[in-house]
C-alpha cells in the first residue's frame, strides 16, 4: 500500500484504486505486473501500467471504461485491451494466461489461467513481481520467484533452465535490462545464455522478432555499452556475420554519442530515430556488400532503409566535398546536405574528423535549411517572368545568393532577379 501511495502521483493512485474496486465487485483477482512494478520498486518513473485479470480481461476493460467514461481499444487476438482515461492515463489490461511452446522459438500457444501461472511464463525474476489491486488486498506485493531479492542485489536471473531456449529474444532482453538498470547477469543465467548462442538457436528466431530486438537495444539510452556487451557474448554476428567488436567501432560509437549530444544542444525540436544513427555506424564499418545483405535480410521499414543509403562510400564522398579548401560557401553546403535526413547528418558529424566540417553541418541544421528568399513565384510573375522551368532555376539561384549573403533585402533580390532575366 505504502509503495503505491508514497511513490506514485495521486491520479495514478486513484486509477489503481478504481481498478481494485471494480475487481472486488466482480470477484476477480487483479494485479499490476511487469515493468511497472519493477520500476516502482526501483524508484524509476514508469507510467506503462500493465494489469492482469484472473478472468476475462477484455470484459473487465469494457466494464471499467463504461464506469469511468474511458475509451477502450480491444485486441481480441491477444485477449488484451488498452483503456485510455479522460485525463490521458492509460492501462493495458490482459487476461491471466499460460503459454506453452509447440517447439522452441515458436510463438507460444496461449490459454487463460491464474496470475501465478501468468507470472511463471515471464522472462526474468525482476519482471515477475505483481501488486494486488483488489480493495481488501490493495498494495500487497506478490513475489513468487525472489524478484525483490534480485532487485536488491541488482541481478538478472531467468526462472528456469529452458527460458532462453523457449524464447531466444530473452537473450537480447537480458542484456538490455542489465545495461539499462546497471544490473549483472547471474552466473547460471550467463552460462545458459552462452549455450543458446553457441547452439545456434538464435538463428531460428524470425527476422522480424530479431530486428525488433535490435531496434529496442539501439533505442536504449546507452547503446555503446550494450553493443560492447553484445560483442562479448558474440551476438553482433546476428546483425551481420562480419560485424565484430573492435576499437574502431568503439571509437565510432563514442563519436556518435558526442554528435547526438551536439544535435540535442541545437534544440531543433525535431523527432529523430537515434537507433538509426547507431545502425548507420554499425553498417559503416562493414563492406558495401555486407550492408546490402543486411538491408536485404532484415525487415527495415522503407523509410529507415532509405536513410541508410548514405553509409560507406556515399558519406565519404560527401565529407570530402565539405572538407575542401577553401571552406565551401553556405550555398554549396546547403546543396550538399539538403537531401539528407537528420539522422544521416548526425552520422556525418560523427564520421568526420574535422571540426570545420562538423560546424558546417551544425550551421546547415540551425541556419541554412531555414533560409528562404523573400520573393516567390507570384512575385516573379508580377515582375513579368513567364512561369516555366526557368522559374525554378531563378528561385534556386536566388536562394543560393541569399544563403551566401549576396542579397539581403527585397530590392536587392529584385535587382538580382532582373539581372538573371537579362542574361538568360
Ligand atoms: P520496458 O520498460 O522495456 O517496456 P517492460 O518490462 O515493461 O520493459 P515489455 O517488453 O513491455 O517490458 O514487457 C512487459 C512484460 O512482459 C515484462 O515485464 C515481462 O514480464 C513480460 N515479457 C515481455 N517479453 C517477454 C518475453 N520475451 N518472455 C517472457 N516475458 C516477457
Amino acid at each position: 500500500m505504502d509503495l503505491i501511495t508514497t511513490h506514485l502521483p495521486s491520479d495514478m493512485v486513484s486509477l489503481l484504486q478504481n481498478v481494485g474496486d471494480l475487481a472486488e465487485r466482480r470477484h476477480v483477482g487483479t494485479y499490476a505486473v511487469g515493468g511497472f512494478v519493477r520500476d516502482l520498486l526501483l524508484g524509476i518513473p514508469n507510467l506503462d501500467l500493465d494489469i492482469v485479470v484472473e478472468g476475462n480481461g477484455i470484459a473487465f476493460a469494457r466494464a471499467f471504461a463504461r464506469k469511468h467514461h474511458a475509451r477502450v481499444k480491444v485486441h481480441e487476438r491477444f485477449g488484451t485491451a488498452t483503456v485510455t482515461c479522460a485525463d490521458g492515463l492509460k492501462l493495458d489490461i490482459a487476461t491471466a494466461r499460460t503459454e506453452s511452446y509447440k517447439y522452441p522459438t515458436a510463438l507460444p500457444t496461449i490459454e487463460p489461467s491464474s496470475v501465478n501461472k501468468d507470472l511463471s511464463r515471464r522472462d526474468f525474476t525482476i519482471n515477475t513481481l505483481a501488486i494486488r489491486l483488489t480493495t481488501r488486498h490493495f498494495g500487497e506485493l506478490v513475489d513468487l520467484y525472489g524478484g525483490q531479492q534480485d532487485l536488491n542485489t541488482k541481478t538478472i536471473r531467468v526462472l528456469h533452465n529452458r527460458s532462453f531456449v523457449e524464447d531466444p529474444t530473452r537473450v537480447f532482453r537480458a542484456i538490455r535490462f542489465e545495461q539499462r538498470l546497471g544490473f549483472r547477469l547471474e552466473k547460471e543465467t550467463t552460462s545458459l545464455l552462452n549455450n543458446v548462442v553457441k547452439n545456434g538457436l538464435i538463428h531460428r528466431l524470425s527476422k522480424t522478432r530479431l530486428f525488433k530486438e535490435f531496434v529496442a537495444l539501439l533505442s536504449e539510452k546507452e547503446p555503446r555499452q550494450l553493443l560492447a556487451r553484445m560483442a562479448k557474448f558474440d551476438l553482433l554476428k546476428f546483425i551481420h556475420p562480419q560485424l565484430k567488436g573492435s576499437s574502431e567501432l568503439t571509437h565510432f560509437l563514442k563519436a556518435v554519442e558526442r554528435s547526438l549530444e551536439r544535435y540535442t544542444l541545437l534544440n531543433l525540436d525535431q523527432p529523430i530515430d537515434t537507433w538509426v544513427v547507431y545502425w548507420m555506424a554499425l553498417m559503416d564499418v562493414l563492406p558495401t556488400q555486407a550492408v546490402r545483405d543486411t538491408l536485404h535480410r532484415l525487415p527495415f521499414p522503407r523509410r529507415q532503409a532509405k536513410k541508410l543509403q548514405w553509409v560507406g562510400r556515399g558519406s565519404t564522398l560527401l565529407l570530402r566535398q565539405l572538407g575542401k579548401r577553401p571552406v565551401p560557401k553556405p550555398a554549396q553546403i546547403y546543396r550538399t546536405l539538403c537531401d539528407l535526413p537528420d539522422e544521416a547528418l548526425i552520422f556525418l558529424m560523427a564520421k568526420s574528423q574535422s571540426e570545420s566540417v562538423k560546424r558546417q553541418i551544425s550551421a546547415f541544421l540551425t541556419t541554412y535549411q531555414r533560409i528562404h528568399p523573400l520573393l516567390n513565384g507570384t512575385d516573379l510573375k508580377a515582375m513579368g517572368f513567364k512561369p516555366g522551368p526557368q522559374f525554378r532555376n531563378i528561385l534556386e539561384k536566388l536562394l543560393d545568393a541569399r544563403l551566401n549573403g549576396e542579397v539581403n533585402t527585397d530590392s536587392e533580390e529584385r535587382d538580382f532577379v532582373r539581372k538573371l532575366g537579362q542574361t538568360s
